[in-house]
């Protein structure tokens, strides 16, 4: 495992950071931790130090599931994260949301302690002022029950820089992958202002494993093993970045990842020529790119919106016209496809009524009514 440093604050992270929130479920949704602690555990003694948790991960027991893999090792080794959301509380509640947290997590103390999904109006909002947020997390970490407050955002380019420029946080968690560049800048940013930098969403809610291995002969150089093993290795090429999360379920993802975040370099340069061919490729993605965060849903007209988008990407990115196609056509007609894994249901893009519900609450400011025409009409056309 290679490390760096989390910004300015002096503490060594792990380039590979876990990600708890798709730990292995029982049926009624909560953390199975029999399966989940083995996992977390696995990635700890492979030489990650970054658990990233949050209050609301898999119904709180996200957080359970941490701090019960976490009690065999030294804690001031590791670097715990998790995220309280900011909207809608103040002071008092936020106080008992972190209350929870610690006792969740069965921990004095949390490294990094996130505002979840800030958006620049919700901090303004609920963060500012006497009885606001910030106030209650800076006494939190005046008694050490925080070390450095952070914050995780989906919000405009725009308005994380100017939280960044509130100067109240030493680190930041955002989306950034080599299909969604458009945080690169603010990355950047927040690591000269000495910030720790750590990149959410690095293989794409993991539809880059989506490629097959001829695919990526053809494009790409040989020592990619595979679609994973790219996107990380692209993402801590950027120095900017201090940690990569991923999301890990199995032993054998956390295993190759954790290969992928321990080569000395990287990408070669070489290799980030073949990466920049392919990022030229993949352009025409830019204006469909949809990250499936699925915060447009439900549309009340029962329209799979980030299901439809993922079929247009297969068409558009991958080159699999007709299989895009075939897919669509079951979902026009059983309400039902998949793709390589992964089942989408509910209605096709057809089915849209045009009734802007679901535009407003796209993070990707994606004119989702205007996406789903075109959809309709690729996709639907004989
Ligand atoms: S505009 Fe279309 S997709 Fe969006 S919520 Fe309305 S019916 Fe659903
Ligand atoms: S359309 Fe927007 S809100 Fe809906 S899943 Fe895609 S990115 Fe998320």
């Amino acid at each position: 495992m290679r490390y760096r440093m989390y910004g300015r604050t002096g503490v060594q992270v792990s380039a590979l950071g876990f990600g708890a929130m798709r730990l292995p479920t029982t049926e009624d949704g909560t953390c199975d931790y029999e399966k989940a602690i083995p996992l977390l555990r696995r990635g700890l003694d492979l030489g990650i130090n970054y658990i990233d948790s949050a209050w609301g991960y898999i119904k709180g027991t996200s957080e359970v599931a941490v701090g019960k893999a976490i009690k065999p090792y030294p804690r001031e080794k590791l670097v715990i994260s998790t995220k309280i959301p900011i909207r809608g509380i103040h002071a008092k509640e936020w106080w008992e949301r972190l209350e929870t947290c610690l006792e969740r997590l069965d921990t004095d103390y949390i490294d990094v302690l996130h505002m979840h999904d800030l958006h620049w109006d919700v901090f303004q909002e609920f963060g500012l002022g006497e009885n606001g947020c910030l106030k209650a997390a800076q006494e939190a970490q005046a008694r050490g029950l925080v070390r450095f407050l952070a914050f995780s955002s989906h919000d405009t380019p725009e308005n994380v820089v100017k939280l960044i420029e509130t100067g109240a946080f030493q680190g930041v968690t955002l989306q950034y992958n080599f299909l969604d560049r458009h945080m690169e800048k603010v990355i950047h940013l927040a690591h000269e202002r000495g910030m720790g930098t750590v990149v959410m969403g690095p293989v794409a809610g993991g539809r880059l494993a989506m490629w097959s291995p001829q695919q990526l002969r053809e494009m790409l150089p040989p020592s990619v093993r595979s679609a994973p093993d790219l996107a990380i290795r692209w993402v801590l090429a950027n120095p900017d970045v201090s940690v990569a999360l991923s999301g890990m379920n199995t032993m054998e993802m956390i295993e190759e990842n954790v290969a992928s975040a321990s080569r000395p370099e990287p990408l070669t340069e070489d290799e980030k020529q073949a990466v920049q061919t392919l990022f030229e490729r993949l352009q025409e993605l830019a204006n469909l790119y949809c990250t499936g965060c699925g915060y447009c849903m439900p549309c009340p007209n029962g329209v799979d919106i980030p299901g439809n988008f993922m079929l247009m990407n297969y068409y558009r990115v991958y080159g699999m016209k007709q299989y895009a196609k075939e897919q669509y056509a079951n979902l026009e007609r059983e309400g039902k496809a998949s793709l390589v894994g992964v089942s989408i249901e509910g209605k096709a893009a057809s089915a849209c009524v045009q009734c802007g519900q679901c535009e407003p609450k796209c993070p990707q400011n994606i004119p989702i009514i205007e996406q789903l025409e075109e959809v309709a009409r690729v996709l639907g056309e004989g």
